[in-house]
């Protein structure tokens, strides 16, 4: 695997696809530059060998040229976090990018215009990421969360490069977390799914009843393994089509000797409503009217017992409907179970939409080994698949 340390950038302008795609406010204003900083230390390093970078980005979902999808809005807070003066130019094909790269010096920065301008870029068009390529003489991937997209920027690119590619640290990082958890991580190896439905995350219980010892099934997902066994759960959000496979999953759980735990009882409520009564209930006694929310007192300390003898964790999914206060505190004892169990000794990664949303929102960042900045990417490893961008630099 082609790291940054494998080149030296001294004279050589990188052509630099990071995932700048971060949320703006009506002001245009950044609200979480979280991609931003990831993508620094990658930067820094051509920097300091000598180098020059030209930046290429995506953002949001724009349909031809529309100026509030524009990467100028977020000019000014890439150089306050890079600390340093960056060119920008108005188009990232084309004579307009090709001057400004061919002006560039060592030490400096060009940010190009948004690739989705084009709509080459999501075609994976051939020539459109030639004349990107035109740029540099050494493409550098670092955007995980486009990686499983085989666009010209971060996928047709790279064939243009045959031997001076390769990933950027952040991709690196990204590879190396998910390579711990699914073929080196120390036994044993637990992974907690939790999140709505079965049906989103069945590829991934697949594929890694092979790569695990313990398997925590949490949030509503819960209940169509519940009721496939007979439990009665009242109106919890259920899955019917998808109970002979829940069934299925736990003969094949234990054949391959993984030990499935699912929450034994529920904090139910009787409407979908942070205002609605709740009582504690046993998750196979759930009466109609009421519909479980979060995970109950005794699956917490369950799950908890389960996690602190693991050493190699991922985390994926909600263990109850998070957003709303009430029914909070499954996710968060996790995620003080999880934080503890990492700060013993053991590798933890979260990833996958709502679980990073909920790792930042309770604060436990910084108490996980690893925390992924990949969405899509992050579901699609997990599910085993080879994404694109990371088997174009491997080519
Ligand atoms: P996912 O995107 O599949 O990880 O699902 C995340 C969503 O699952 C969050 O919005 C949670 O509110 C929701 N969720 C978690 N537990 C439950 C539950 N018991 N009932 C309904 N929704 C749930």
């Amino acid at each position: 695997m082609k790291t940054l340390n494998d080149f030296n950038f001294e004279d050589k302008k990188a052509l630099i696809r990071v995932d700048f795609n971060v949320p703006l406010d009506d002001n245009f204003q950044v609200t979480d530059a979280t991609r931003i900083i990831s993508a620094k230390p990658t930067i820094i390093k051509v920097l300091e060998d000598g180098g020059s970078c030209i930046l290429m980005s995506h953002l949001g979902r724009p349909k031809g040229v529309q100026e509030e999808f524009s990467l100028r809005h977020i000019l000014s807070k890439v150089e306050d976090i890079l600390g340093v003066s960056i060119k920008f130019a108005e188009n990232c094909v084309g004579p307009i990018a090709q001057e400004a790269s061919d002006n560039l010096k060592p030490g400096e920065i060009l940010l190009l215009e948004n690739l989705r301008f084009h709509e080459e870029e999501k075609l994976g068009d051939q020539n459109f990421a030639k004349s990107l390529s035109k740029l540099g003489d050494i493409y550098i991937n670092d955007a995980f969360g486009t990686a499983h997209r085989a666009h010209a920027s971060t996928t047709i690119v790279a064939q243009f490069f045959p031997d001076t590619k390769c990933f950027g640290h952040l991709l690196a990082q990204e590879i190396e977390s998910i390579e711990k958890v699914m073929k080196t991580g120390e036994k044993p190896v637990l992974a907690v799914l939790g999140g709505a439905k079965v049906s989103s995350k069945i590829t991934i219980i697949e594929n890694i009843l092979d790569k695990v010892d313990h398997l925590i099934i949490g949030g509503g997902m819960t209940f169509t393994f519940i009721k496939a066994q007979g439990g009665a759960i009242g109106d919890s959000i259920c899955e019917d089509d998808k109970m002979d496979l829940a069934i299925e999953i736990m003969k094949q759980a234990k054949e391959k000797n993984v030990q499935i735990h699912l929450p034994v009882d529920v904090i139910a409520a009787n409407a979908f409503s942070n205002d609605a009564d709740t009582q504690i209930m046993d998750v196979t006694e759930i009466p109609n009217g009421w519909q479980g929310l979060d995970a109950g007192p005794k699956s917490k300390t369950l799950f908890h017992d389960v996690v602190i003898q693991c050493k190699t964790i991922l985390w994926n999914g909600p263990l109850g409907v998070f957003e709303m206060e009430n029914f909070a505190k499954g996710t968060i004892a996790l995620g003080d179970s999880i934080a503890e169990a990492t700060k013993n000794g053991a590798f933890s990664l979260v990833g996958g939409g709502d679980s990073v949303a909920a790792v930042k929102q309770f604060g436990f960042e910084n108490k996980v080994s690893y925390v992924s900045t990949g969405g899509g990417a992050m579901l699609e490893s997990l599910e085993g698949k080879t994404l694109p961008g990371i088997a174009a630099i491997l080519e």
